[in-house]
């Protein structure tokens, strides 16, 4: 499916629930969130309905997000319901990591090709001030199992705030080069002020190539992560809402106000 822009729109990231087990402080308040109440969460009949009609409509690379996919109740039922849909050439899933050395094998069995784990320090007391409760042994640990489980390829998504020279950073790139792991630099967006740029070593923030649906925890389907424009699946139906997000797809981004990176899923 093409948009206005003739950018083909085959890419759909979906964020499977709004929660997450970490509390970044470039992602979540302190004083944590407003969680949605459980009837607003899609079901995995919706997700996996929702992803069925996209691929019929071209999509054929999908990336499971968040919040934190992992903790969704039952979801190596929901990797396996998108996995079993025919057209899907890349699966992929967005996660922290943390709960990986428990899923790896399993994630593979359900039908998951690969996994990007965010890390943005190697270093133990950062790690835990940056996520405010985490144990980086858990994500190493996860890391570990997923290249164990044959997720390949393993990328590591990196938070940097202006150069991936900063000394975080620079620990991050050498632990991949030893661990065989791809290595992707996000420079810390603000939504809501409007500041986006291009990821390092992957396809996001270029708006001439952006061929990317995003669908909420909550069933909205954004066409721009720096854009308020949502249509309601549940609203408009799938067909519809696929149609007009196409349609409605910005050139270029300018600001999101209404929603949150662990309720898009970044
Ligand atoms: N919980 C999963 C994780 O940690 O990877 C998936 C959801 S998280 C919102 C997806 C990605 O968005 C992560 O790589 C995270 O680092 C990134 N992210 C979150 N807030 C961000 C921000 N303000 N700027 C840039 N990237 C951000």
């Amino acid at each position: 499916m093409f948009d206005k822009f003739n950018r083909n729109l085959n890419y759909l990231r979906i964020s499977v629930t709004d929660r997450c087990n970490l509390r970044c402080r470039y992602c979540m308040p302190e004083e944590g969130i407003k969680l949605f109440r459980h009837e607003e969460i899609l079901t995995f009949d919706e997700i996996a309905g929702f992803t069925e009609a996209a691929v019929a409509n071209g999509v054929n690379k999908v990336r499971i997000t968040g919040g934190e996919p992992l903790v969704r109740k039952g979801v190596l039922t929901l990797v396996r319901m998108i996995s079993d849909i025919n057209g899907i050439e890349d699966l992929s899933m967005t996660t922290n990591g943390v709960l990986l050395k428990k899923y790896a094998y399993e994630l593979k069995a359900a039908g998951l090709h690969r996994v990007n784990i965010s890390l943005d320090t190697i270093d133990p007391v950062k790690f835990t001030a940056i996520t405010r409760n985490g144990n980086i042994n858990d994500v190493l640990e996860g890391i570990y199992a997923a290249k164990s489980a044959g997720l390949f390829p393993v990328k590591i998504n990196c938070v940097i705030r202006d150069s991936k020279d900063e000394e975080e950073a620079i620990g991050v790139t050498r632990f991949c080069l030893e661990n065989d792991l791809e290595i992707r630099y996000i420079r810390q967006m603000d939504l809501v002020r409007g500041h986006f740029s291009m990821v390092e070593g992957g396809t996001g923030g270029n708006c001439s190539l952006c061929n990317r649906l995003r669908l909420t925890s909550n069933g909205k389907l954004k066409p721009c992560l720096f854009s308020n424009i949502e249509f309601d699946i549940r609203e408009f139906g799938f067909e519809k809402a696929i149609k007009l997000a196409a349609e409605m797809k910005p050139e270029c981004g300018s600001k999101n106000e209404t929603d949150a990176f662990y309720n898009i899923g970044g």
